[in-house]
């Protein structure tokens, strides 16, 4: 199929021309004649398929007759993160060159003054996160009964991060008459209530599992003791891996993201952050400099960085593993895109290991260790954390009982883990999977939404991929994670404590006489 044959306009075809596309990519084979005919779509689809492209052809397409006036814009676009909502900004800049329309962007973190202005000129494309764009209409500076076309994206991600409210309000205040695109990389009951809620009769366009990682990206598990011997691994991995030009470091939380971005730039890398308690103009900054190479790690939470289209990482690093199984889907989605390949490679704690099950239920697979297992790792480093120590001191007397493991006898471990990798594997170590459970299939995943997995029906997984009783995901209790709920803003140290003010002081025994 060629994009001629799917009823796009000629201004239209001409940028997606320039744009240097020559395939519709499936999810827009598939919703693009649709969504011009004014069907309602439920497209199944995740970042990467080419899905923004997939809604923002057609819109342009139907755009070309009519006008916004002040106020009242034609058409609403909702994305859960600001990030998203920019990059769908520029998608309308580079399709919509041929076009003199008028497109808004209302994103919290940035003025009002500027984004009124722009509503109060008319627009004919109206870019939000739901947020804001309510604050602007229970503020009365904005109507939403002109709204021709409505595009719900990322709905899964709108419903972790709490939305779900918000997006039903905006629905009941736009016109029934409008058109809907919804988009959702998975299809979890709560989601499929609200397309049978607000969508009419829509045409379903599924073009992947949101479980499914790329073939193109090489995934590896190292096993290491707590943060700070995390911290000095990932420097290792960066610093001796092959064919290394960028990577995105994901934490679990801000205030790790923080600590980790200070750490690396105090180790001489070249580092940016990129998590919500930013404002919006450091957040932006830190992107563009990642994506012009300016710097070449870009330390993140999963809010700020899902989605973000970012063509060329060659190495995506879980400081933290997810806790989340679909974040690792996304994590690692940042690399190895539009058929490249890419490396992802995840630090594991042993408490990790319930998490590192669920993602390869998940995924279906078994993902490789590299390097040394947790009984081989050396001595566990001074760390920051008092937790940490606590933990430590009880390894300690550990190995005080007990002798060191062959592996750590016969072959002393490298420090590097990625060198050390081929030594490791030949001396299996605890939790490492046997060779035979490495190789017997995982797969009995259900995406989030609790569709089986056609090939997983029914089958038990063996023991290391997963464990007895229904998937991880549906075991877990579906909780909306705002996007600002991971800890309060750091604030002067966060958690990190210096290690000299962990220092055990000597006393000296008072003299005589002495107070
Ligand atoms: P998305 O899923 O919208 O985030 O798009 C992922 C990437 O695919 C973006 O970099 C788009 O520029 C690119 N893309 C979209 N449509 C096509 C297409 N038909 N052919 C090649 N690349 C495309």
């Amino acid at each position: 199929m060629t994009f001629e044959e799917l009823g796009l306009s000629q201004k239209v075809l001409q940028a997606v021309q320039a744009s240097g596309y020559t395939t519709p990519t499936p999810i827009q084979a598939q919703a693009i004649p649709p969504a011009l005919q004014g069907r309602d779509i439920l497209g199944i689809a995740q970042t990467g398929t080419g899905k923004t492209a997939a809604f923002t052809l057609p819109m342009l397409s139907r755009l070309e007759s009519g006008r916004a006036r002040a106020r009242v814009p034609r058409t609403l676009i909702l994305e859960p993160t600001r990030e998203l909502a920019a990059q769908v900004e520029e998608s309308f800049a580079k399709y919509g060159k041929n076009h003199r329309l008028n497109v808004a962007l209302l994103i919290g973190g940035m003025a009002f003054g500027d984004q009124e202005a722009k509503i109060m000129r008319g627009a004919d494309v109206l870019i939000a996160t739901p947020g804001r764009l309510l604050d602007f209409f229970d503020r009365g500076k904005l109507l939403l009964t002109g709204i021709e076309i409505l595009v719900i994206d990322e709905a899964d991600r709108m419903l972790d991060m709490g939305f779900i409210p918000d997006i039903e309000r905006v629905c009941k205040l736009v016109p029934f008459t409008r058109q809907t695109l919804f988009f959702s990389a998975t299809m979890p009951p709560e989601i499929t209530r609200l397309t049978e809620a607000f969508l009419h009769n829509p045409i379903r366009c599924e073009v992947s599992r949101a479980a499914t990682t790329a073939i193109t990206i090489r995934q590896a598990l190292i096993a290491s003791r707590g943060h700070a011997d995390k911290r000095e691994t990932l420097r290792n991995l960066i610093r001796g891996a092959e064919n290394f030009k960028n990577a995105i470091i994901f934490c679990n939380r801000k205030r790790d993201v923080a600590i980790l971005h200070r750490s690396l730039v105090k180790h001489g890398f070249s580092a940016g952050a990129l998590h919500g308690d930013m404002d919006q103009l450091a957040r932006m900054a830190s992107l563009d400099a990642f994506k012009n190479g300016d710097v070449s790690l870009l330390v993140c939470s999963d809010v700020a960085a899902r989605g973000l289209d970012i063509p060329d990482v060659s190495h995506v690093l879980n400081f933290d593993v997810p806790t989340h199984s679909e974040d690792y889907v996304h994590r690692i989605g940042r690399t190895g895109r539009a058929g490249r390949s890419g490396v992802a490679i995840t630090l594991v704690t042993e408490d990790d290991m319930k998490y590192i099950d669920q993602i390869q239920s998940l995924i279906g697979k078994a993902i490789d260790w590299e390097g040394p297992g947790f009984d081989a790792l050396p001595p566990p480093m001074e760390t920051s954390r008092p937790q940490e120590r606590r933990g430590e001191r009880g390894q300690r007397r550990d190995r005080g009982r007990r002798p060191p493991a062959a592996a750590e006898r016969e072959a002393p471990v490298s420090r590097r883990p990625m060198v050390a990798a081929a030594a490791a594997r030949e001396a299996p170590v605890n939790r490492r999977p046997a060779a035979a459970e490495r190789e017997a299939p995982v797969s009995i995943g259900r995406s989030r939404g609790g569709r089986v997995k056609a090939d997983g029906e029914g089958v038990r997984p063996p023991a290391y991929g997963a464990s007895a009783g229904p998937p991880a995901a549906e075991r877990r209790e579906r909780r909306p994670r705002h996007h600002e709920d991971d800890g309060p803003p750091v604030v002067g140290l966060g958690d990190h404590v210096p290690s000299f003010l962990l220092r055990p002081v000597a006393l000296r025994p008072a003299k005589v006489g002495e107070e």
